[in-house]
């Protein structure tokens, strides 16, 4: 087994589809480096500060401060974007997590990383020396590169004399292994002010392969005094501002938990910047895209995502960050992430809050939820799968979910419901792929729905299952859960739906089947409470039509 990284090539290519090419090593930031786009490995490494550097590089450092805090792994420890050989690692140092520096000194900090096949971390199978730049806030992404295909593994860090807590992760099955089973669970929008996170605490308990989140991993709203837990850090509109707030979720022992569990694999969507934002164009009526200020804030907030996730992906550049991606697991699965915030048409109709009647505007056929390239690559991507499940994990509703009011009916013009044409154009590339399934975050409810054959027709046939998993804490409006759950009783696409609960989705994948059990928790209103599963549905292969089980 390998002992040590530091020899490794500056570009890879793992498995069939390198359909990507423009590989270009870079020197500067850590991050894998390609055009845009990731597919099953065909991403180069990421290289330079944060992977591993020549040992003079490390030996040149100033030396260890004096006061290098106890706590320097207060944030704790996150793998991601599993490959058949390798993982991606994730920690940050700190000293004051709080802190606009973090309250770590202004230097470069040499960090070293292990893992082991076994958590006693008897038989170190990799381990290198990095170094925690400052520039990134002290965070770092390893590449474990030399591991084997479908394995357990144990991973730490140390610096000085400190070790960190040790984490779980796993590789993917080798590209053309047969699978016979794949669990995963999905989950997103864990709003802090808003509840506790008893989910996080359950998920890192489930017997699942990895995790999916699917977006609104921090909000970016200030301090609620009467909240269940007021947030300490202001509302963030700088870089110093959205680091505050990631550290203060991440200080999170459930969270942290759960992160150490299995490797996640992650997307985001609006609140990691500003609600319901659209590419360039802060939200709200009236709305102008290419504001500086917004697209400074922007940059910041992606900046701090980027820095805070076990992200396999590019680290921003001046026009933003690079997130959609695909991950193959053997041949049973294939996970395609996309991004539908950074890229989309402003939404239509210049409502307040994005909820309101169609208009003319909203059928523009040049309207787009992922913008051109990240559509073009999705469609290359799905062209290109033998796999028996395609699994799109992204932010917004795809289904048809219009509320009859009146002799009309209002839509979440926030939601691809205010994108036909682009979901038309999905819809179409999803035609191509054997049993392609949605999933989906952002509604704060549960809902099993089929995204149908004329999707503007929600009683046309069924053709592509939704999931949408409700939130880990965030809250669906209770004068409305009951009203939103009768409305979508008599939507004829609609199969199940449930606003009250909280909490994260498991499933389990065969050739076979996919059965997705709702996993609820009985409170957010306290650290600790039980979970139970409220609800399975299963989709069995070649049949798009959920059903209860
Ligand atoms: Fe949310
Ligand atoms: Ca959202």
């Amino acid at each position: 087994m390998p002992t040590s990284e530091r020899s490794k090539p500056r570009a890879r290519v793992i498995g069939r589809r390198a359909f990507l090419s423009g590989v270009v090593a870079t020197a500067v930031a850590a991050g894998c480096s390609r055009d845009g786009g990731g597919d099953d490995g065909a991403a180069a490494s990421p290289d330079g500060a944060s992977d591993d550097v020549p040992p003079e590089t490390v030996a040149s450092l100033p030396p260890l401060p004096t006061n290098l805090p106890d706590d320097v792994f207060a944030l704790g420890v996150a793998s991601g974007d599993p490959l058949p050989t390798s993982v991606i690692l994730w920690t940050r140092l700190v000293g004051d997590p709080l802190a606009d520096d973090g309250g770590l000194p202004d230097q470069p900090l040499p960090l070293r990383w292990e893992v082991a096949a076994d958590e006693g971390f008897a038989d170190v199978v990799a381990s290198g020396d990095t170094v925690a730049e400052p520039a990134l806030a002290h965070a770092v992404h390893i590449d474990a590169v030399g591991l084997e295909p479908g394995t357990w593994y144990w991973y730490r860090f140390s610096i000085g004399d400190r070790t960190s807590p040790v984490g779980r992760t796993r590789t993917a099955p080798g590209p053309d292994d047969e699978v016979e089973r794949l669990r995963f669970a999905f989950a997103s929008c864990q709003s802090y002010q808003d509840g506790f996170w008893p989910a996080h605490r359950h998920l890192a308990d489930e017997d699942v392969d990895l995790l999916v989140f699917l977006g609104d991993y921090i909000y970016e709203d200030g301090p609620n005094p009467d909240a269940v837990r007021t947030y300490e850090s202001a509302a963030p509109v700088d870089l110093a501002g959205y680091r505050r707030r990631y550290s203060e979720y991440k200080r999170d022992p459930a969270l942290q938990a759960a992160h150490a569990h299995v490797p996640w694999i992650c997307t985001w969507d609006d609140h990691e910047v500003r609600t319901n934002y659209a590419a360039d164009t802060p939200p709200g009526a009236g709305r102008q895209g290419g504001d500086r200020d917004f697209l400074d804030r922007r940059a910041a907030a992606y900046q701090a995502y980027y820095e805070h996730m076990p992200l396999r992906v590019d680290p921003p550049a001046a026009d933003g960050l690079t997130l959609h991606r695909a991950l193959g697991w053997g041949d049973l699965a294939r996970f395609y992430v996309l991004d539908g915030r950074q890229y989309r048409s402003d939404q239509a109709c210049d409502r307040v809050r994005d909820v309101g009647r169609s208009c003319a505007e909203m059928e523009d056929d040049d309207r787009s939820m992922l913008g051109a390239d990240q559509e073009a690559w999705l469609g290359d991507a799905l062209a290109d799968s033998d796999a028996r499940w395609n699994v799109v994990a992204q932010q917004t509703v795809v289904s048809k979910l219009a509320l009859p009011v009146g002799d009309g009916e209002v839509l979440n013009l926030d939601q691809w419901d205010g994108y036909p044409a682009a979901r038309r154009r999905l819809v179409d590339m999803l035609r191509e792929v054997d049993n392609p399934v949605v999933v989906t975050g952002d509604l704060h409810a549960s809902c099993v729905a089929v995204v149908t054959d004329d999707p503007d027709d929600p009683a046309s046939d069924p053709l592509v299952p939704e999931l949408v998993g409700t939130a880990i804490s965030s809250p669906f409006p209770g004068g409305v859960a009951a009203m939103a759950e009768a409305a979508v009783d008599i939507t004829p696409n609609v199969r199940y739906a449930d606003a009250a609960r909280r909490g994260y989705v498991v499933c389990d994948v065969t050739p076979g089947a996919l059965t997705a059990s709702f996993r609820y928790v009985a409170t957010t209103a306290t650290r600790e409470a039980d979970v139970s599963t409220g609800a399975r549905w299963s989709i069995g292969a070649g049949d798009p039509d959920p059903r209860p089980v």
